[in-house]
């Protein structure tokens, strides 16, 4: 049997591109490690700040908050967790009951937005009645409530678990449809922007898939290993992931060189040719004047909602201890 390249112990994985065996032991701490170094790195968090953790219930939102509940007391940070039930039938429901027990499981509050008690429907509903594919209406929504929950609650940063597969399949799917401004969107950290949005985090950037679901399994840490049944195995993106991992068996590192090289580079892509202004509906960020939230509510619902939602989520954050 394979032994720890560190202390000599029964080695649990094969880290190809750093030339590691390591036991248990030593496999989560390399885990922990990277992802402290890259919240220092980066300035993902600072002393006395307010971290919202959103977890969808998975693996990588498992090892997020698994690893950031240990490093908080180093760090000086608070954590909540945050849970959107977007309303996908049985996947929300187990999404949602392993987002649960996660919390209880690391002693996290956890606050739960359900987008049919908001909206009155679920996601599919949402997009079949605004004719758009519903990932997309499912990324609008996420993206508008766990903002709105941050500013809410006042957080300073929201922390998601995309891992470094994720980033580097996005990348390049940004450079092969030369959307080089979705290359800009891949850094660590965004900055906040007063009043309009709070700063994006991800503290997993550089933790490979299989890395955070080790981490996720051998910590125990509870979560529902099913896709989303919206995601096709037929998807560009799905093809770029098989692409690049079987570019990374080949060339152990090239995973982790894209997006640590992306992660300094991003600034030096085009950014988003507008200004951000507030919603003239809610508040929240938008460019142009009216949020993408507010434009698909006015569509499916026949009125901009987002006001209406922020208020929802403002007396819901009164009535818990977050
Ligand atoms: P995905 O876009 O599903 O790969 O998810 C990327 C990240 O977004 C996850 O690691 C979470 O941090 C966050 N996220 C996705 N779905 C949810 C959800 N239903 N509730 C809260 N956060 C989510
Ligand atoms: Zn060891
Ligand atoms: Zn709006």
């Amino acid at each position: 049997m394979a032994k720890c390249s560190l202390c000599g112990a029964p080695a649990v994985a094969e880290v190809r591109y750093a030339r590691l065996r390591l036991c248990r032991e030593h496999f989560l701490e390399f885990v922990e490690r990277k992802v402290e170094r890259a919240v220092r790195e980066h300035h993902m968090i600072r002393r006395g700040e307010k971290v919202v953790a959103a977890i969808s219930g998975g693996k990588d939102s498992a090892t997020l908050a698994g690893v950031l509940a240990r490093l908080r007391e180093r760090l000086g940070f608070g954590l909540v967790l945050a849970h959107i039930d977007l309303g996908i039938g049985e996947y929300s429901v187990r999404s949602r009951r392993a987002s649960e027990r996660l919390a209880d499981e690391l002693g996290l509050p956890l606050l739960v937005l359900s987008v049919e008690e908001l909206l009155g429907d679920g996601v599919p509903r949402l997009a079949m009645k605004a004719r758009r594919p519903a990932c997309s209406v499912c990324g609008i929504v996420k993206r508008y409530l766990l903002n709105a929950l941050a500013i809410e609650a006042r957080a300073d940063r929201v922390a998601t678990g995309h891992n470094a597969d994720d980033i580097a399949a996005y990348a390049l799917k940004a450079f092969l449809t030369q959307n080089l401004e979705d290359l800009r969107k891949q850094k660590p950290a965004t900055p906040s922007i007063e009043g309009l949005a709070v700063s994006r985090v991800k503290p997993l950037y550089s933790v490979y898939e299989k890395e955070s679901y080790l981490y996720a399994l051998l910590r125990g840490l509870p979560f529902y290993h099913e896709e989303c049944p919206h995601a096709r195995l037929t998807s560009l993106d799905f093809h770029l992931k098989e692409m690049i991992n079987k570019l990374e068996s080949r060339h152990p590192g090239i995973k982790l060189q894209l997006v640590r090289g992306l992660a300094r580079n991003a600034d030096r892509y085009p950014g988003e040719d507008w200004e951000p202004v507030p919603c003239r509906h809610c508040g929240l960020i938008s460019y142009g004047g009216e949020c993408s939230f507010c434009r698909l509510t006015s569509r499916v619902k026949g009125e901009p909602l987002g006001g209406k939602v922020r208020g929802k989520i403002r007396s819901l954050i009164e009535g818990s201890h977050i």
